[in-house]
């Protein structure tokens, strides 16, 4: 299998756990299909508005890319990182950019069609010229203009399915919306140069079971000639053409960890109740809803976060209100009258959805823009059908509606109103719906929702603890970004002491609670979470078999005693010490 050459081993961040072994897939080489057509007079000046929304997007990713490849010391880092300055530089007020606009105005052609014409010449004239230095420059000219015709495309639903079964995936970054197209008996695990573990892509890969690591420099340039790899999802390794040698220990640790698998499956009907009897209700979050079944084998009591984006990632418009029906029938069904907690449209931040054009992408910062509920509020019609759907599939069994990213007490009663209004008017049609009315709740992810948890629990019926932004916003640290993946740390005591304030809150209004963040699937957290008062957690389904074996084994009074010792701490690292210690591994 050592065909392709030397053993390269590539460092990043394990974010979904596994072992992959398979043929290496290349995705994004190359020029994207370029559709070209001809524009009005009157549209010339919205075509260079798209080319300059294009351009200003390639150069933040080139930027990213430049400073992740110097961030590696050495001459290669520094190589990498001069020449992803060259493509930034053919990106602004160069002779490229000049040419396109000129063609886009005198030509009258789309701002695709324009690149495309304009590199071809420029790589045709460095391709002339006698100096090989100067020669070779005709293929950064077209791999710059790729870059730019992609994100004028936005290149949008990338197929993995004519891929070999088994394939390894190697981009430079894969967003959520791409995660989500692939197919775990087609795509064996991937791997990126870009994405921290926090984020919805590595989220999505946890959901599909995908082995991935993310953050991987100089990937790749450095596996251009591939032949097989190997994803250690669980060490952050990325081995390209590993030898028999190393293919050999590879095979012993998939085994180890097949005979893990088949331990945890007898944990499935075993309750989930500490050894000093609390019982402790273990959910699944599902992102897609082929993760259903999964959800239920592995003996999830519910589903405490449906991210409901899925049903409006990969397609040009929104799905109409018959369209989300179905899709939710199915997961409702496929949870046989266990509860459902359906979270309306978290887009923005980097869970951009197609199906919105450009509103998303064009915000000065998606993370504290236009985003979640504060998006739902803005369009009226699509919050409408997004609740007139739901409460509809809750005629066919138990459901709650979740709000993603709530700051106000007042978006509460704005989105109270309008279910009182779609209720009244499928009543009205006698379109059958949930009797009573669903259970409203909200995230608790914006540290300011965290600090007035006690006003907003006089208007909410349940709260969920969101501890992926809630880190990410107390922290001021994006949960995406590769580069400050190593200072996100929820054991932060900020983070703490909010989802302690929450948790008071919340049993002081004697509303449910839940913690649907990563770390309520990480079992080196169920003990501080459990001491916080936490008796509701909800994660990857894939995770919930060790959360259980780790609540089994918990004593509930003692690990209470060590969460308050943790929180009289102000210092991480002893935070840390503290909870290890406590979990045996110190
Ligand atoms: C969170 O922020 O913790 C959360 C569960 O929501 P998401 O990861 O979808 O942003
Ligand atoms: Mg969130």
């Amino acid at each position: 299998m050592n065909a392709g050459g030397k053993e390269v081993v590539f460092e990043g961040l394990g974010v979904s756990p596994g072992i992959a072994v398979g043929p290496a897939h290349l995705s994004e080489a190359g020029m994207p299909t370029v559709p070209e057509y001809a524009i009005r007079k009157s549209a010339v000046g919205a075509e260079n508005e798209r080319l300059k929304t294009a351009v200003e997007r390639s150069g933040r990713q080139l930027r990213r890319l430049r400073d992740r490849a110097r961030s590696v010391h050495g001459a290669s880092g520094e190589d990498l990182g001069n020449l992803l300055d060259a493509y930034l530089q053919m990106l602004t007020g160069s002779r490229l950019m000049r040419g396109v606009e000129r063609r886009i105005t005198e030509q009258r052609i789309n701002a695709e069609a324009a690149v495309q014409a304009e590199i071809s010449d420029i790589a045709h004239s460095f391709e002339d010229l006698p100096d090989p230095y100067m020669a070779a420059r005709a293929d950064d000219v077209r791999e710059a203009g790729a870059r730019l015709i992609r994100n004028l495309t936005k290149a949008p639903f990338r197929g993995f399915s004519s891929l070999p079964q088994g394939s390894v995936v190697l981009a430079e970054e894969f967003s959520p919306a791409d995660a989500a197209l692939m197919d775990p008996r087609q795509v064996a695990g991937f791997a990126t140069v870009l994405g921290g573990p926090e984020g919805h892509t590595a989220i999505m890969a946890r959901s599909l079971g995908i082995p991935a690591v993310l953050g991987a420099t100089g990937l790749t340039t450095g596996a251009r000639d591939a032949g097989s790899v190997i994803i250690d999802g669980i060490s952050g390794l990325v081995i390209v053409n590993p030898t028999p040698a190393t293919l050999r220990e590879y095979d012993k640790r998939r085994e180890a960890l097949r005979r893990e698998r088949r331990r945890f499956a007898r944990l499935r009907d075993l309750p989930a109740i500490t050894r000093d009897e609390t019982e402790i209700t273990l959910s699944a979050n599902v992102e897609l809803p082929q993760e259903t079944n999964q959800a239920m084998r592995h003996g999830a009591m519910g589903i405490g976060l449906l991210r409901s984006e899925f049903m409006f990632m990969n397609r040009d418009t929104p799905p109409s209100e018959e369209e989300q029906l179905e899709a939710l029938s199915t997961i409702v069904r496929g949870m046989a009258g266990r509860p459902v907690t359906i979270r309306t449209l978290d887009v923005g931040g980097e869970k951009l959805a197609y199906s919105f054009g450009d509103q998303l992408i064009d915000t000065v910062n998606p993370a504290l823009g236009l985003r979640a509920i504060r998006f739902s509020l803005k369009h009226p019609k699509l919050l409408e059908d997004q609740i007139s759907a739901i409460l509809r599939v809750g005629a066919l069994g138990p459901v709650r509606i979740l709000l993603p990213m709530i700051a106000t007490t007042g978006e509460i009663r704005r989105v109270r109103e309008v279910i009182d209004v779609v209720a009244r008017r499928l009543k009205r049609r006698r379109v059958p719906i949930a009797d009573p009315l669903p259970p409203l709740g909200v995230m608790i992810e914006v540290p300011g929702a965290a600090l007035a948890a006690d006003a907003l629990a006089r208007v909410s019926d349940f709260f969920a603890i969101g501890t992926n932004d809630l880190t990410m916003y107390t922290l001021a640290i994006d949960r995406a970004d590769e580069q400050v993946a190593h200072l996100y740390n929820p054991l932060h005591p900020a983070v703490l002491r909010l989802i302690q304030f929450t948790a008071e809150a919340a049993l002081r209004a004697r509303i449910p609670f839940s913690v649907c963040g990563e770390i309520a699937g990480d079992p080196r957290y169920t003990a501080l979470l459990l001491g916080l008062g936490v008796r509701d957690l909800s994660m990857a389904a894939g995770s919930l078999p060790r959360v259980k074996q780790r609540v089994r084994s918990l004593e509930l009074t003692a690990a209470t005693v060590r969460a308050q010792a943790i929180m009289e701490q102000a210092d991480t690292g002893r935070i840390a010490t503290l909870l290890d210690d406590f979990n045996g591994l110190a």
